[in-house]
């Protein structure tokens, strides 16, 4: 196994100079070194093909007992020293101090291809900056965390990455519901990669301090690797970082909102400063589209991750971000301008993407009317929202009076089509087809298009959770079959049309389906 070391991060950055494991408050510092946990009966379940050729790794590398070791804490790298990334947050909109990777250890940074990728373990055990849990994970989490992620990054959307998925051999308590029934489960741990996994949250604790030598150092580190086409010197380049940082989140959270992913814990230490979905916890896929949902329990009362309001959340934590940085730039008006073209850009973007979910792609005047009657009329009755815009690419010009027969399957409840909801669809398809009269496209290339922007595969809440009941019982198939099928996400793969369907009415109000807390 060869890997082309080249570590930046530890290298560049101050450590902590405490290197004995306990938890506590750091300061003057961007990470911790830190040893991973031994396991006691390590197995890997799954390894991603794609993502260990990115990293060089051969099938036999990956099959080898060295990989397993590795990637379960119980060998470490050779010329390697694991740490743990020092970092605050905003959560749920207060400040919460001090939070870092209390189950996250950094193992090393590797080149391969000209691309950097950091490989981290989460699971494998506590940090300093553990607070009061145990630094280990689930199973349960786990398989949620690798398969969504990869799926992610087949749909296109910017994510985090996923390398291996391996249980313990240990078991590991939790009270999923926070009730007091706290029981054991398997442990787990899944090997993460991504150019870096450096947070807002890494910029605000330094800010916090007033610790602004290593905020320099940070925000400089970052931009030499990560924004190489920041061209400005001085305040501008950080003014440029803040609106590189913007854009790139920008594009994420469209991408969220093209494809129905709640993410149900945008803290601002699960915001990624590469504009990457990080930190997959409870969040859910949207079955019925409804603007007001949250997959997260813990956020039920005030639902501020909402699927709706994601993209001002977005902005929310580009806002402490802000903050983070302005000892940097020391002025408010370039500040100010970032943030004001984040939420124009914002609006516009999200008119232009679901235009094209709905098939129409030339610069025509658009009207925000039609998408906001659609995302109306979509609430009205429960309607699927991967079955709605998969079957809508097979609408045909002229074909208005028979729209709603097309999109049909997408109904949970056909019966609640009562003729006012009937009269009010019919209204937006012929609306709808007048717009569509200046394409150009046929409704062949138009359907092709579409088909590429709307996935017909997701992994709905439900086939995660029955690929974890499975797991839970030895049986791992199911989390092949899921990986496979959601590496083609907008391809037809008639062979698995069984997940082409609405969810079951068992796992309407299932804990895990459409229940999820942060226990994880
Ligand atoms: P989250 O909102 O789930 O991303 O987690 C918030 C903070 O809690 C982060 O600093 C995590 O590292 C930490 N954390 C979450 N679960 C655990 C755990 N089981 N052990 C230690 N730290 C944890
Ligand atoms: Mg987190």
């Amino acid at each position: 196994m060869k890997l082309n070391l080249n570590n930046t991060f530890s290298e560049e950055l101050p450590s902590d100079p405490i290197q004995e494991n306990s938890r506590r408050q750091v300061r003057n510092a961007c990470f911790s070194y830190v040893t991973p946990k031994k396991t006691s009966k390590p197995e890997m379940l799954h390894v991603s093909e794609e993502m260990s050729q990115e990293l060089e790794f051969s099938k036999e590398d990956v099959q080898s007992k060295n990989f397993l070791h590795i990637m379960t804490g119980n060998k470490i790298i050779d010329d390697t020293k694991p740490y743990a990334m020092h970092y605050g947050g905003h959560q749920f909109g207060n400040w919460a101090g001090q939070l870092g990777d209390g189950r996250a250890i950094n193992l090393t940074e590797v080149v391969y291809n000209s691309k950097r990728w950091a490989i981290q373990l989460k699971g494998a055990g506590e940090t300093p900056y553990s607070r009061n849990a145990d630094g280990l994970a689930v199973l349960r989490s786990s398989i949620r965390e690798y398969l969504c992620s990869e799926a992610m990054f087949h749909l296109g959307v910017p994510t985090t990455r996923a390398l291996s998925l391996a249980i313990t051999g240990d078991h590991v308590l939790r009270d999923i519901l926070y009730n007091g029934n706290a029981a054991y489960e398997k442990g787990a741990i899944v090997c993460r990669v991504a150019p870096s996994f450096i947070r807002f949250g890494n910029f605000e604790i330094l800010a916090a301090h007033g610790d602004h030598k290593n905020l320099k150092l940070l925000t400089d580190y970052t931009i030499k690797y990560f924004y190489p086409e920041i061209n400005a010197s001085g305040k501008d380049a950080y003014v440029q970082f803040l609106s590189e940082v913007s854009k790139r989140n920008l594009k994420m959270v469209i991408d969220w909102q093209r494809v129905g992913f709640v993410h149900g814990v945008m803290n601002t230490d699960n915001m990624s400063i590469l504009g990457l979905t990080i930190d997959y916890g409870p969040y859910g896929w949207l079955e019925d589209y409804d603007l007001g949902w949250t997959p997260n329990t813990t956020d039920r009362q005030f639902k501020r991750y909402k699927y709706g309001t994601q993209p001002e959340i977005v902005l929310w934590n580009l806002y402490q971000l802000a903050n983070a940085l302005y000892p940097l730039i020391e002025e408010i008006d370039p500040i100010e301008n970032v943030l004001n073209e984040y939420q124009e850009a914002y609006k516009q973007e999200y008119i232009d993407m679901m235009y094209t979910k709905i098939g129409i792609f030339t610069g025509q005047e658009k009207d925000h009317l039609l998408i906001n009657e659609l995302e109306e009329l979509l609430q009205l009755i429960e309607t699927d929202m991967t079955i709605f815009f998969r079957t809508l690419a097979s609408y045909k010009k002229g074909d208005h009076n028979q729209g709603i027969e097309i999109v049909h399957r997408a109904f949970y409840n056909p019966k609640d089509l009562k003729d006012d909801i009937v009269s009010r669809w019919n209204a937006w398809f012929v609306k709808y087809n007048d717009q569509l009269q200046n394409e150009v496209l046929s409704d062949e290339q138009r359907k092709e298009k579409m088909n590429m922007i709307n996935p017909k595969y997701v992994l709905r809440n439900y086939m995660a959770q029955l690929a974890i009941d499975d797991a839970d019982k030895g049986d791992y198939s199911l989390i092949d079959e899921l990986y496979q099928m959601l590496k083609k996400p907008y391809n037809e793969q008639p062979e698995y049309d069984k997940w082409f369907v609405k969810r079951p009415d068992w796992a309407r109000n299932k804990v895990g389906c459409s229940m999820l807390s942060c226990s994880s």
